[in-house]
């Protein structure tokens, strides 16, 4: 069975997400927003073995916590090819928000469409959404009917299509193409807020209309 924790952290409150395997004790960790130390330490205190760092894109309230992350558990980072710049300069667009984050690690294997991650007997099919931001990819955990879909769709919402590389038809036709057919009874997991229900979404969100 999976265990997953949700941690808000950074001046944002982005949603950063531990998956953890209860068979093997391995873990995976989505989105390290902030405080990579607190993160690399959860991981031990449980007795997981960190596989994977998973990133759904690389605006900097995603990746803050990153380069700690790194440095303290070595473990591969993964993020989409057209997500690279970005995080090349995340640090930088966060000072235009008056906010210090550190320059982050590269990534070491790039994500594609179709390609599945395995944590322990855990498997995360990566679907590719792009139209928040460049290289956006959601985890698909098919078993156990959940959706780390980091800042496409919210509850209530989807993801701001008014930053630098994002755009409102390609959000809207990532959310037709790969989000829609998913079944009713998703957990959808966000980057922001609370968790919802596709079923519950697809009946209440106002841009779904
Ligand atoms: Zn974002």
């Amino acid at each position: 069975m999976p265990k997953i924790m949700q941690l808000p952290l950074g001046a944002l409150q982005t949603n950063c997400y531990i998956l953890a395997c209860e068979e093997t004790n391995k873990a995976a960790i989505i989105d390290p927003g902030w405080n990579g130390r607190l993160l690399a330490d959860t991981i031990k205190e449980n007795g997981w073995e960190l596989l994977h760092i998973l990133l759904t894109h690389s605006h900097f309230d995603h990746v803050g916590g990153l380069k700690e992350l790194k440095e303290l558990t070595n473990a591969p980072i993964h993020l989409h090819p057209d997500g690279e710049l970005m995080l090349t300069h995340s640090h930088e667009v966060a000072k235009m928000y008056d906010l210090h984050y550190p320059i982050a690690p590269a990534a070491d294997h790039p994500l594609q469409a179709g390609q599945t991650i395995a944590v322990g007997s855990l498997n995360l099919d990566v679907l590719y959404t792009p139209g928040h931001a460049p290289g956006h990819v959601c985890f698909y955990l098919k078993e156990h009917d959940v959706l780390f879909d980091g800042d496409v769709l919210f509850q209530n919402s989807i993801g701001r299509t008014d930053l630098p590389g994002s755009d409102y038809n390609t959000l809207m036709e990532s959310i037709a193409n790969e989000i829609l057919p998913l079944p009713d009874k998703t957990h959808i997991l966000s980057g922001h807020g609370a968790a919802t229900i596709l079923g519950t979404e697809r009946q209440n969100n106002p841009f779904l209309h």
